[in-house]
């Protein structure tokens, strides 16, 4: 909630400047966001009203319909065969209004709820809605949450899952609210499980390299608890996020390039399923032929499958030695054949970031910086002192075989440090051009060797836009973002934002590529799915989610596009 608290400070502090960035047309209409009118009217008529009402008529003052349904959800969620749940977000959805009817939350379930979290359990309006709406999506919002409620115990999880799966009520599970593509949102209402209070460290086992946590801890707190023991977990998503989050969304980070993804890090997790029985997906060895995967079955499935409880990570040495190490480009497209070109060197890079001139910009004018707004890549070497060093002087020289100039480099640990998070914050950067605005992010990935021709037919369309977009990549990866900024009050700008959206996905599917290499996948990238993965990929997956949660409480709506049936 700090998180947020600052975010929604930064964000409201940051002075317009749009005018400064590029003359746009759309710049000179302004308005304030509009992204959660519907709520936040309602919220000023309906402070009052009993709690169990106001779901209902938020739907219905929304246009949508508000049923009453005790009865068994169809696993086929096809519009026009079963309308009493979401049916948003499917293929060629333009859909940004996340949708859905009101299940109705009976009386006993509440008691049941309120008899096992005591106080940990809320159904105040401001708390509902603050869980219920985008925190970092422009996503509209329909429904949020009936309750709210925070468990303190794998057991309590397991006995609230049980109740909600007796009433047929949906969970959505909640840990940062950091992701990016309305995934923490509650388009049936139901109940919200934030994992916040679940944060306690179990054990580390330091000749080990692995720790165990509860979901609710964050990656930044968790880092500064291992500093000591000269350990770290190498992930670093949005600042704020939770490790069950993390694992939910199969996130990465600037350090994937050498430490892999949560898919690489997890040794096992403990996970309460929708029926309320808690499995355990593995033991804590480093390696295991011992079966399905369930872990990574876990891992990506956004909440859908179940409530993650307990995770077991591998850990890293902190590195001995860093150098961080900058470099201009006169074109985008040069800086990303660099990337390709120092990851075919062999060079074991621990960060490798490209920033376009925009996101430079921004960066500059959200941090009084005065970096050079040029496409530029930001690396990171570690090891000892002399093989960091040696790293940095190879790279140099590729560089400058590609257009590179101007590479300077920091050893300073205050300077590196100051570098990464502004990197890390670069996403809020853009948001200082524009507070007002909405962002829609892409986040493509392609085999590394496309990285150079995706960024640059992206580039020449995103600057042939009347809209205001800036690049990012973790270019040694072969994924990049773009944060497109439109003004949610003007139709025709979110038009075009979805247009340079879909033309990026489009491109990099043909490139062999994905619509999401990180952020998940939520409401936002179902529409593309089936395209990426195929019917039987999708079918399958429906299989499994049925098999494991036959009354579609586990985060419904998000994940499986709504038009695959069997
Ligand atoms: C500024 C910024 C930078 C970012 N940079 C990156 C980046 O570099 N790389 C990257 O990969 N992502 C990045 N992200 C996206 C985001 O931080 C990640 O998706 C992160 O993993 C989300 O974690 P969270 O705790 O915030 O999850 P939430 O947003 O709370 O939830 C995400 C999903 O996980 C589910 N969930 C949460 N907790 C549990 C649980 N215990 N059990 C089961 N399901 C659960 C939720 O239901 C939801 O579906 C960034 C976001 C921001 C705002």
């Amino acid at each position: 909630m700090a998180f947020s608290y600052w975010f929604s400070r930064l964000r409201s502090s940051s002075k317009p400047i749009c005018s400064n960035i590029r003359s746009s047309l759309f710049c000179k209409h302004r308005t304030q966001s509009n992204t959660t009118d519907v709520l936040n009217s309602d919220k000023r008529q309906t402070h009052s009203w009993t709690s169990s009402f106001l779901p209902m008529a938020l739907a219905i003052s929304a246009g949508s319909l508000a049923l009453q349904t005790q009865n068994n959800p169809s696993i086929c969620e096809t519009p026009g065969i079963d309308h009493r749940h979401v049916s948003f977000g499917g293929n060629g959805s333009t859909d940004y209004v996340a949708k859905g009817s009101n299940k109705y939350v009976p009386q006993e379930l509440i008691d049941e709820l309120k008899a096992i979290c005591q106080d940990n359990m809320t159904m105040d309006f401001d708390e509902r809605y603050f869980h219920g709406k985008p925190q970092n999506s422009f996503h509209k919002i329909v429904n949020i949450p009936d309750v709210v409620i925070f468990p303190r115990s794998e057991e309590e999880v397991s006995k609230i899952v049980k109740f909600c799966n007796k009433y047929k009520v949906p969970i959505v599970p909640y840990g940062g609210a950091t992701s990016l593509e309305g995934h923490t949102l509650s388009p049936n209402g139901g109940v919200c499980i934030d994992m916040t209070l679940m944060k306690s460290i179990k054990s580390l086992h330091v000749e080990d390299m692995d720790v165990v946590v509860e979901p609710g801890i964050g990656w930044i707190e968790l880092n500064e608890f291992l500093e000591p023991y000269g350990l770290f977990f190498p992930l670093d998503p949005g600042p704020g996020a939770t490790i069950g989050g993390m694992c939910a969304t199969r996130c990465s980070g600037s350090l994937a390039v050498r430490y892999g993804t949560m898919r690489d890090n997890v040794i096992n997790l403990k996970v309460v399923l929708a029926n309320g029985d808690v499995v355990k997906t593995g033991s804590r060895a480093r390696k295991s032929a011992a079966g399905y995967d369930l872990t990574r079955l876990m891992i990506g499935s956004e909440g859908s499958l179940g409530v993650i409880t307990e995770v077991t990570l591998r850990l890293q040495r902190i590195p001995q030695y860093s150098v961080v190490a900058m470099c201009n480009f006169p074109t985008i497209k040069d800086a990303a054949e660099v990337a390709i070109a120092t990851m075919l060197s062999g060079i074991q890079v621990s960060r490798l970031e490209l920033l376009d001139e925009v996101q430079v910009k921004a960066v500059n004018l959200a941090n009084g910086k005065n970096l050079p707004e040029v496409p530029t890549l930001m690396f990171e070497f570690v090891g000892t002192e002399a093989y960091s060093r040696e790293q940095t002087q190879i790279v140099r020289k590729i560089a400058s075989e590609h257009n590179g100039s101007d590479f300077v480099f920091a050893e300073d640990p205050e300077a590196k440090k100051e570098l990464w998070r502004i990197r890390k914050e670069a996403l809020w950067a853009c948001f200082a051009m524009e507070p007002s605005f909405e962002a829609m992010i892409s986040d493509v990935c392609v085999p590394l060797s496309c990285l150079a021709e995706l960024i640059s037919r992206s580039k020449q369309e995103l600057d042939a836009s009347p809209l205001l977009c800036t690049v990012i990549a973790h270019a040694g990866d072969g994924n990049f973002h773009t944060a497109i900024l439109f003004d949610p009050n003007q139709e025709e700008q979110r038009q075009e934002a979805e247009r340079l959206n879909h033309f990026m996905v489009h491109t990099a599917l043909s490139m062999e590529g994905t619509c999401t290499g990180e952020h998940g996948v939520g409401t936002g990238k179902m529409k593309y799915l089936e395209e990426e993965l195929g019917i039987e990929a999708l079918m399958t997956m429906k299989r499994i989610k049925a098999a494991l949660d036959p009354n579609n409480i586990m985060n419904p709506g998000k994940l499986i596009p709504p038009h695959v049936c069997f």
